[in-house]
């Protein structure tokens, strides 16, 4: 597993409204993971609509791409050992019902149509969704804090 492992996090529009960025920032940031690209944006409905393709033939998805479109997203990309793992940890189960307390929808979240937030769940989706919603790259910069994160930097 590298350091350099990267997953796409995007806090969807309730939770942009309902102000939770700070608090969901403040997480990822906490644990020690690299924050390498942030964007607030309005998405649109291609953009939507090939994010969630596979489940394009789901009876919840125009109800979904409907709910991405509904406001702005604030799009990220963040890296670390295990990122895409550990994120979908700190995330929670994907119905606010069963996910714990301690997560974000754990603690934010009561339906599983307005779950506040996004993360991909494999290193390989990670890849596509980075590259979709970021096709100009992310920033790359060293971190000062690497050698009190990893014991192998
Ligand atoms: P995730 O990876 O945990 O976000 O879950 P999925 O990839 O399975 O589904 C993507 C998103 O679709 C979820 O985060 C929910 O916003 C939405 N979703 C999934 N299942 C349902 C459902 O049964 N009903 C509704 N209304 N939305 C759903
Ligand atoms: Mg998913």
């Amino acid at each position: 597993m590298a350091n350099t492992e990267q997953t796409y996090i995007m806090i969807k529009p309730d939770g942009v409204q309902r102000g939770l960025v700070g608090e969901i920032i403040k997480r990822f940031e906490q644990k020690g993971f690299t924050l390498r690209a942030l964007e607030l944006k309005m998405v649109d409905r291609a953009l939507a609509e090939k994010h969630y393709e596979d489940l394009s033939s789901k009876p919840f998805f125009a109800g979904l791409v409907d709910y991405i479109l509904s406001g702005p997203v604030v799009a990220m990309v963040w890296e670390g050992k295990g990122v895409v793992l550990t994120g979908r940890k700190i995330i929670g189960a994907t119905n606010p019902a069963q996910s714990e307390p301690g997560t974000i929808r754990g603690d934010y979240a009561i339906d599983i149509g307005r779950n506040i937030i996004h993360g991909s769940d494999a290193v390989e989706s990670a890849q596509k969704e980075i590259a979709l919603w970021f096709p100009s790259g992310v920033a790359h910069y060293a971190t000062a804090l690497a050698p009190w994160i990893y014991e192998k930097p």
